[in-house]
């Protein structure tokens, strides 16, 4: 059991420095997979190394499992961190990589040949335990560092980008180990990634970070389709989702030559509100589409000039210039051919629609009647 508590975390380096973690607010539960994620810079690694007890808190309250650690030292927390660079001792073979930790905490050794055991045959590493590390591929050296975590058996685990130095094959695959190993341990792991694809296929939940504060807390669907702001989702979703300043008229439309969308997700007081006043729409790529029909009723239209054509194979990616200089990118089918330069309409089904306040960025709650949620059961054949 072990449910991890940052209560109004804040760092600031060097007593007085800037602050690098603002107030951060989040509860982990016990078993549960969350991802930080977030750009460089933002506080992740902050967070995770005051979770640890390797940085100080500078205010704010740590607890696992209701016990008040920030006072407590890193080797006392029942926490194992795997890093980035998971540096192997080279001249010791695997089994002797993974006890090592256990031998210097005095461990008696059946205990510790039991944990290696375990661990290495959770891991697949039972027949590599005799080699040393450089004849193991890079996939197998993570394991090792994991197993090393493991074998502590701590209450939680914390992972630092471990898998960013990793080419991108490996990745996938240390990445779908780490979420059945995941699935085996039932532990609890606060995963540290600027990448946004490990952050959805990885996470339980998801919290999003932006210059040291939480942006957003939730399941990676559930921030994917409701973002709590402009940053989130741009940061989420490639490409990131389109944006584009419009003045909706009272009643939610907005109607100029190169854009028309009827804003049917608001409350009509809501929009009242916003009659001649700048606000910012938004649609994701893959919303967009050449043709309206079977978008629904009132389908939306963005007209634009096409700059960049992409062919990836399964999917084509078309980047276009709408009038005023912004540039958005509708995701279309493998076929869809374009010429750089050609003026096209793209369609986007009502309830598609994002709307963020202009100033803030936040953004603005739709009625819950019809969401892009629906839309996408809808799509999926769920309901009718
Ligand atoms: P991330 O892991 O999200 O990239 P970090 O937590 O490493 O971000 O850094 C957050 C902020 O704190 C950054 O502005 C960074 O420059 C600053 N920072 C990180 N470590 C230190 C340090 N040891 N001393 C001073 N500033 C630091
Ligand atoms: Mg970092």
């Amino acid at each position: 059991m072990a449910v991890v508590k940052l209560d109004q975390i804040c760092k600031r380096y060097g007593g007085s420095g800037p602050v690098a973690v603002d107030h951060v607010d989040v509860t982990i539960g016990d078993g549960e997979f969350m991802v930080l994620l977030g750009p460089s810079g933002c506080g992740k690694s902050t967070t995770l190394r005051m979770i640890a007890g390797l940085e100080t808190i500078s205010s704010g309250t740590l607890s696992i499992d209701g016990r008040v650690v920030n006072d407590v030292a890193a080797k006392d927390r029942d926490i194992a961190m795997v890093f980035q660079s998971y540096a192997l001792y080279p001249h010791m073979t695997v089994a002797d990589n993974l006890a090592f930790g256990l031998r210097r905490r005095n461990i008696d050794r059946a205990e510790i040949a039991r944990r290696v055991q375990d661990a290495a045959g959770i891991l697949g590493l039972t027949p590599l335990l005799d080699r040393k590390p450089h004849a193991l591929s890079g996939g197998q050296r993570q394991r090792v560092a994991l197993g090393r975590a493991m074998v502590r058996e701590p209450m939680v685990f914390l992972f630092d980008e471990p898998l960013s130095n990793l080419d991108a094959a490996l990745r996938v695959n240390t990445r779908n180990e780490l979420i059945k190993q995941h699935g085996r341990l039932g532990s609890t792991m606060i995963y540290v990634t600027h990448d946004q694809v490990e952050a959805m296929t990885m996470g339980t939940r998801i919290c999003v970070m932006n210059g040291g504060k939480v942006a957003q807390i939730g399941a990676p669907l559930e921030v994917y389709w409701q973002p709590a702001d402009t940053f989130v989702a741009r940061f989420l979703g490639s490409p990131p989702m389109n944006l584009l300043t419009v003045r909706p008229d009272g009643a939610g439309r907005i109607a100029t030559d190169h854009v028309s969308a009827s804003l049917e997700r608001w409350a009509p007081a809501l929009l009242a509100s916003l009659a001649g006043k700048e606000a910012t729409l938004g649609v994701r790529a893959e919303d967009l589409h050449l043709r309206a029909d079977g978008l629904g009723l009132s389908p939306g239209r963005i007209c634009g000039r096409v700059f960049a054509v992409e062919p990836l194979g399964a999917e084509t990616l078309l980047a276009v210039e709408i009038e005023g200089g912004q540039e958005w990118t509708a995701r279309l089918p493998r076929d869809t051919r374009a010429d750089v330069g050609q003026s096209v309409d793209l369609f986007f089904p009502a309830e598609a629609t994002y709307l963020f306040d202009a100033a803030s960025g936040k953004a603005m709650k739709p009625m819950e009647t019809a969401g892009v949620a629906d839309l996408r059961r809808r799509e999926a054949g769920l309901v009718h």
